[in-house]
């Protein structure tokens, strides 16, 4: 089901969507960390400050509204969640001290766990590349991550102009920094995956 854009108004768009309540879903993201988007009155603060709003096909209000209303498909199956970039702008711009960028790392994480396809796969292979780099090397080393990247994601010849200027200013190096406490590092990551299987 696709989601009516830019609504007129919360109401409006409440109705539009052919509302599938799910009362557990409320639940659950509240029970995830997320426990102030209750609060919400739609003033869109959020989203008029939010420099990737244009990108988004949910903005952050309505993501705010689906929450409230437990449109957990529509949530979930959003590129919203992805496109975030977690630069807290929302947060600090909302009247009610709703933590909205935390709010979609919440969701971005029940995303994953619930087994849910995401609607930006790129973005998820890129999160668990970069991590999978730092639990490797105790810090992330580019230039692996990157052939890594392109490999997995099949996007072989993009911003080569890029990574060349990167390279050839001295960004990039061919091996990993060594640096101290690379095995407390990887006892973090085996922690956190226990603690969270
Ligand atoms: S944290 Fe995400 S939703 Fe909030 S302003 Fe930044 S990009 Fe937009
Ligand atoms: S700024 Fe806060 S209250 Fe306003 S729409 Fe966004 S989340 Fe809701």
């Amino acid at each position: 089901m696709s989601l009516p854009t830019a609504p007129q108004h919360p109401v409006a768009w409440q109705v539009q969507s052919a509302v599938r309540p799910s009362s557990e879903f409320v639940e659950l993201v509240a029970r995830s960390g997320a426990q102030d988007v209750g609060r919400c009155y739609q003033c869109r603060k959020c989203t008029n400050g939010c420099p990737l709003a244009s990108e988004m096909d949910l903005k952050p209000n309505q993501v705010m509204r689906a929450v409230q209303l437990g449109l957990q498909q529509e949530v979930l199956g959003s590129r919203t969640i992805w496109i975030c970039a977690a630069c807290q702008t929302c947060t600090t711009r909302c009247p009610n001290d709703i933590d909205i960028a935390h709010t979609m790392d919440v969701l971005r994480q029940l995303c994953v766990r619930l087994g849910v396809t995401p609607a930006e796969p790129n973005v998820v292979r890129f999160h668990r590349l970069f991590l999978d780099s730092v639990r490797r090397h105790g810090r992330v080393f580019e230039l692996g991550m990157i052939a890594r990247y392109k490999l997995a994601s099949g996007q072989l010849t993009t911003d080569m102009k890029l990574g060349w200027e990167l390279f050839r200013r001295g960004k990039l190096n061919f091996l990993p920094d060594r640096i101290t406490g690379t095995d407390e590092v990887r006892q973090i990551f085996k922690e956190t995956m226990e603690r969270t299987a």
